[in-house]
């Protein structure tokens, strides 16, 4: 997509910026798992900042409790599929950007999708549609952003599966802790999490500033600090099939803290 010269204008000034960073994002597929809280927020900086395209996952119809968080719902759509409702509220946002919404879980089917996407995004809330997305990401050998929230906290981790560790390095067996239905959020964190994966991914598409490093951002809203630990390939991780020599590393052990 080219967006208007006057809406990009004030990316445009950012130091190190160049015409070739905004058209990489014009000519760039994402792949979005989930338009809540978190994705809802990805979608909207993602086309804001002038990205081509996005294709929209996510099942279920919106629901009064969704409003505290999901910046794309309004209430005049509850009751109505809600990757619907992200896709015509972004197309009033910023016309131009192709979308494509499918109300539905991450499924494998979904693969030729996810393979002509320049990068997926996973912002969904268990970690069964989480490790489908990842084992794509895998396969395809595609760069994934992860985001994730609960309560006052969140966390972020590009990931790019094949060179970079891949989402079961990191979780091995998901987290059995995980409720995904009934965890507590503040909306204001959903939306602080949402806007640094927007940043990734817009540095990740664009090549702004380089690749990201492999790291897993953990941000605590309670005092408003992150904390970053360098993340690698976690050697008994049978997903990726490498270091079935036992001096694989412990799950402690991947994370360096720095
Ligand atoms: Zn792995």
């Amino acid at each position: 997509m080219n967006l208007p010269g006057a809406l990009a204008d004030r990316q445009m000034t950012l130091p190190g910026w160049t015409p070739e960073h905004q058209e990489r994002l014009g000519k760039s597929r994402v792949f979005l798992a989930g338009v809540g809280g978190v994705g809802g927020v990805v979608a909207q900086y993602l086309a804001m900042a002038g990205v081509g395209e996005l294709v929209l996952v996510h099942e279920g119809a919106l629901e009064f409790p969704d409003l505290n968080r999901q910046t794309l719902m309004e209430m005049s759509g509850l009751g109505k599929s809600r990757a619907g409702l992200a896709s015509e509220r972004l197309s009033r946002q910023v016309p131009g950007c192709r979308i494509t919404a499918i109300d539905a879980r991450i499924s494998p089917w979904m693969e030729p999708l996810a393979g002509s996407a320049d990068l997926l995004v996973d912002a969904r809330t268990n970690f069964e549609e989480r490790f489908l997305l990842g084992s794509l990401a895998r396969k395809l050998e595609k760069p994934l952003v992860f985001a994730a929230m609960n309560g006052m906290e969140g966390m972020v981790v590009p990931l790019r599966p094949g060179s970079g560790p891949c989402l079961e390095c990191l979780f091995p067996e998901g987290d059995p802790a995980w409720d995904p239905l009934g965890f507590p959020v503040l909306g204001a964190i959903s939306g602080a999490v949402g806007a640094m994966a927007a940043v990734l991914s817009i540095r990740i598409l664009s090549g702004y500033g380089g690749s990201p490093d492999s790291r897993m951002t953990l941000f605590e809203g309670m005092d408003l600090s992150t904390r970053s630990y360098r993340i690698a390939k976690n050697g008994r991780c049978a997903a990726c099939r490498e270091g079935a020599e036992e001096q694989g590393s412990d799950h402690e052990k991947i994370w360096r803290r720095e």
